[in-house]
């Protein structure tokens, strides 16, 4: 498996070298918007310490990330008056991942509602309201 890059889009997010909408942040995990949301209120839990994947990731790495996930379902769930959360991770290439930090996807999901395409841009006004409604709700 190939080395941690230190230049990957959510370490420079955690350096806060580009900008990301947060919804929650701990001493090691934080939480932030999809700005390609496949759900509305589809957000990303990320460790603030470097590991690639699932493959590499320390359990203390992953306990930490698994509680924070569990609080914010909770919260996406109440705020956004969801019927449940599909929860993803992908790791490495061949296991669909793009950005090679480890993160969580959490998606709120409505009966009925089929996820959105992948790979297309959400609505920064529409996004930052809903992050607004799960901090509220944490
Ligand atoms: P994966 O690596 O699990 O396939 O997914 C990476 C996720 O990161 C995708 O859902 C994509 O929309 C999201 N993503 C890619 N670039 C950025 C970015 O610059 N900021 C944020 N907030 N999300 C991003």
């Amino acid at each position: 498996m190939p080395d941690y890059d230190t230049d990957n889009i959510f370490a420079k997010i955690l350096r806060g070298e580009i900008p990301a909408i947060k919804v929650y942040e701990d001493d090691d995990t934080f939480c932030f918007m999809d700005i390609m949301p496949r759900a509305d209120g589809h957000c990303l839990v990320i460790p603030k310490t470097p590991c690639r994947n699932l493959l590499d990731a320390s359990d203390a790495q992953l306990a930490a990330c698994l509680s924070a996930a569990k609080r914010i379902a909770h919260a996406a769930k109440t705020a956004l008056n969801a019927d449940g959360i599909t929860f993803q991770q992908f790791s490495e290439a061949a296991g669909g991942q793009e950005v090679f930090h480890l993160h969580f996807h959490i998606l709120p999901r409505h009966e009925g509602v089929p996820l959105r395409a992948p790979g297309q841009m959400g609505d920064m006004d529409h996004i930052k309201q809903i992050a607004e409604k799960i901090s509220a709700a944490l």
